[in-house]
């Protein structure tokens, strides 16, 4: 498949040292060495559709791990990439929609507490993407109907199939862990 550039010159592919990721973001980006398109005559430089997927998943992977409370920009861009409106958003977190705008508009910061549980739904998303794997978007379904139910009266039974030498090893902690770092693997440029 051929690819022009608007300047009428081939677009081969390329490792694209530096690329300007912001106007796709939202946010100020740079990606480094990422595996891109770019113009034999003018040099303009492009992604295709699906690294600028994993892009942006990666983009909110760093996101999370940020230090300090997530600004207006930032928090508007994990939103998205949770593909839900204010409105949606407000509705999981059990919040009004007003204070979701409220943070995106700069009116007020984010709480902690909203903030938190933000980074936690998005880490949800990364981890079993919808559409990846047969457990696709079951840990996003859970975080968005335990809102509507009372807490159990007794802790409920596992049946815990298939234990793995490596999930055995430790807490939910490195398992996040090592999802995460399987994350990144996937998302190698
Ligand atoms: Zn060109």
């Amino acid at each position: 498949m051929k690819i022009k550039c608007e300047c009428g010159g081939a677009m081969k592919e390329a490792t694209l040292k530096q690329f300007d990721f912001t106007a796709m973001a939202g946010l100020p980006v740079v990606l480094r060495n990422v595996r891109g398109l770019r113009c034999a005559k003018c040099k303009g430089q492009t992604l295709t559709g699906s690294t600028i997927e994993r892009a942006l998943s990666a983009v909110a992977f760093e996101l999370l791990k940020l230090e300090g409370r997530l600004v207006a920009e930032e928090a508007r861009f994990l939103r998205h990439r949770l593909q839900l409106t204010q409105k949606e958003l407000a509705a999981r977190m059990g919040i009004h929609p007003v204070t979701v705008g409220s943070w995106e508009s700069k009116i007020e910061p984010i709480s902690p507490q909203h903030d938190h549980i933000l980074r936690g739904m998005v880490l949800a998303e990364l981890i079993e993407p919808a559409g990846s794997e047969p457990r696709a978007g079951r840990m996003r379904s859970v975080l968005a109907q335990v809102r509507k139910h009372a807490p159990a009266k007794t802790p409920r039974r596992l049946v815990v199939a298939g234990v793995a030498k490596d999930r055995m090893r430790g807490s939910a902690e490195r398992f996040v862990a090592a999802a995460a770092s399987r994350l990144l693997e996937r998302m190698e440029w």
